[in-house]
């Protein structure tokens, strides 16, 4: 699952027998990764998108766990352009009911932070490590130097996600102050964790960062999105699908 085309035109590139069903103005892709049962699908822009696909691959697909993949502006200090971060932890930093409930609570939910699966996670920052040591192959020098990349870093940690594409200087620097531990934001993850949450079902987000969520932000998400994310998405999906003990749902 990913927020945009650009996100996911390189899984689907890899997937051998997709076939579109068109539901609820969004195209899902079933079909195979890796030999593997996938339902590829771009969710859209947003919590409430990003929620109701989550919905839809649960509810009309069965699917077992989810997997979102995209960028995301960088929030923490050491979190630069061109590193991948794995959420462990999710929040919807534009949740705000207090003083009915502490901010960031989604009223209803014990905690304002939502985990993620641990064993996929450690899959996914493997998959990751692996794609970033063969970064060159994967997206080329140009592309490589374009993008102002070096030795791009994993990190696991604290994603936030609300209805806004963070890109001044204020704006990031009060959520750093406000959410010190938060690596990384972008507009769907948390949103997609509260469904899985309600269903039980286990979830992975694996974000490349695109920009700094700073005053450059939106020049700098057009260019790394055409020139890199998808590839990235598309490497990472696959070394992650390998890993993610599926086996028992492998195709004969
Ligand atoms: N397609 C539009 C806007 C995309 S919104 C455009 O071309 O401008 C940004 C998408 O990338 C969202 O799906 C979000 O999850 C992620 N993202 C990347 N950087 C972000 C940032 N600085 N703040 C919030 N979301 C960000």
């Amino acid at each position: 699952m990913a927020a945009l085309p650009e996100e996911l035109q390189a899984v689907l590139d890899l997937m051998p027998d997709e076939h579109r069903e068109r539901l609820a103005g969004r195209d899902f892709w079933p079909g195979h990764l890796n030999g593997v049962d996938v339902v590829a699908v771009v969710a859209g822009i947003g919590k409430v998108a990003a929620a109701t696909t989550a919905t839809l691959l649960l509810e009309r697909f069965g699917v077992d766990g989810i997997v979102f993949t995209g960028v995301a502006g960088g929030l923490g200090h050491g979190v630069q352009v061109g590193d991948v971060v794995v959420a462990t932890q999710l929040l919807q930093h534009d949740m705000d009911a207090s003083p009915l409930f502490p901010r960031h609570v989604v009223p209803g939910h014990a905690s304002d932070r939502w985990a993620t699966h641990p064993d996929w996670n450690h899959q996914l920052i493997e998959a990751a490590r692996h794609t970033l040591t063969h970064l060159h192959a994967l997206i080329g020098l140009d592309a490589m130097a374009r993008q102002g990349l070096h030795q791009p870093a994993v990190h696991q940690g604290l994603i936030i996600s609300g209805d806004r594409f963070v890109c001044t200087q204020p704006e990031s620097a009060a959520l750093r102050e406000r959410l010190p531990d938060a690596l990384a934001v972008e507009m769907e993850g948390a949103a997609v964790a509260q469904v899985c949450a309600d269903w039980g079902c286990p979830l992975a987000v694996v974000r490349t960062i695109s920009d700094r969520a700073d005053d450059d932000a939106h020049r700098d998400f057009v260019g790394f999105v055409s020139d890199v994310a998808s590839r990235y998405s598309a490497h990472i999906a696959l070394a992650a699908v390998a890993r993610l003990h599926l086996t028992g749902q492998q195709k004969q």
